[in-house]
């Protein structure tokens, strides 16, 4: 009897620890975040808790419903925050803080997900084979003077259909296919590998352009084996003709539907919403805070300045599974002269 008393109390004397925590999936590496973690800990004596889910984490949440422990998502990609919302693991946030540092284009109009950060997808352009300003627009991917000349990863990466479900946005369907089919038509070889072996195949002389995220920039000079490939190319920061800005996705959070720490979830999104925050986080991870009034690394300033796409995310995600079926008629992936 006193033993059950005495687990009893000390279930009691442990619910106040137990109310002070906020625990978090992360996509990205634990390592990538610790600094915010450590800074959200300090600011608030909220503990946080993270578990590394780099693989199906909406299943996951899916799978463990409401008895899920998680409160927070951190995830990167537009695809994955839009598919979160679809798959109802996550639930709206009403929060003034957070729509005062967030741009508007860049959360959900529902309050269900908010950038942290952003990157743009940009062209990695031979340093000794293209001269500045010979690329400076999406349409010039498709003039017929790249021929033999682009690289890219697969028109199926969640990356390639977030260009072109922007581009889709910005002109259309019909003029969208045109531009996808002259792309295509302008590749060097078949899409295949990541955005830095695109980079690779340019310094390797197999191509002049690739597209490619900036922050691949900071993770290629990381590398003591790829450096090599970074220093053979430039950034170029192409732009849409209609409003003259460049396609840049996201890194965000949400918060799950089950949370069980709603509070301290909120107060950590709050936390990470702040521009301090962002900054601190973009600079981790070689990205632009999503506040454009939060300090950018000199690193990721170095590569240039640009102005990211206004248009709303959301409607640009919207376009995702019209742009999958066009890369699947004009057969992006497939040999780049068996049509054109
Ligand atoms: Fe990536």
């Amino acid at each position: 009897m006193r033993t059950v008393i005495s687990v009893v109390t000390s279930l009691l004397i442990a619910a106040p620890a137990f109310a002070s925590e906020v625990n978090i999936y992360s996509y990205r590496q634990p390592e990538l975040i610790q600094p915010l973690l450590d800074g959200f800990e300090e600011t608030t004596g909220i503990m946080t808790n993270v578990a590394f889910v780099n693989k199906g984490l909406i299943e996951r949440l899916k799978a463990e419903g409401k008895r899920s422990p998680a409160d927070v998502i951190l995830t990167v990609d537009i695809s994955r925050l839009t598919d979160a919302k679809a798959a109802g693991v996550t639930q709206s946030v009403e929060s003034s803080k957070l729509k005062a540092s967030i741009p508007k284009n860049l959360r959900d109009p529902d309050g269900h997900w908010f950038a942290l950060t952003t990157r743009a997808r940009i062209i990695y352009a031979a340093k000794n084979r293209v001269a500045a300003g010979e690329v400076t627009t999406y349409d010039d991917l498709a003039d017929p003077k790249w021929k033999g000349r682009i690289c890219t990863r697969s028109g199926t990466h969640v990356y390639t259909l977030g260009l072109l479900s922007a581009v889709i946005e910005h002109v259309g369907v019909e003029a969208a296919e045109v531009w996808l089919e002259g792309v295509k038509a302008n590749l060097a070889k078949e899409p295949e590998g990541n955005d830095r072996a695109q980079v690779k195949s340019i310094w390797a002389g197999e191509c002049d352009i690739s597209l490619g995220n900036t922050y691949y920039m900071g993770a290629m000079l990381d590398d003591p084996d790829q450096q090599e490939w970074a220093n053979s190319v430039r950034i170029e920061f192409p732009t849409f003709a209609d409003n003259g800005q460049t396609h840049v996705n996201v890194s965000g959070v949400a918060m799950t539907a089950s949370a069980p720490n709603r509070d301290n979830a909120l107060k950590f999104m709050e936390y990470l919403g702040s521009a301090e925050a962002q900054s601190i986080y973009a600079s981790a991870v070689n990205e632009y805070p999503a506040d454009p009034t939060a300090a950018i690394s000199a690193r990721v300033a170095g590569w240039g300045s640009f102005s990211a796409d206004e248009t709303d995310l959301a409607a640009i995600a919207a376009r995702r599974a019209e742009a999958l079926k066009m890369v699947e008629r004009v057969d992006f992936d497939g040999e780049p002269d068996s049509d054109s």
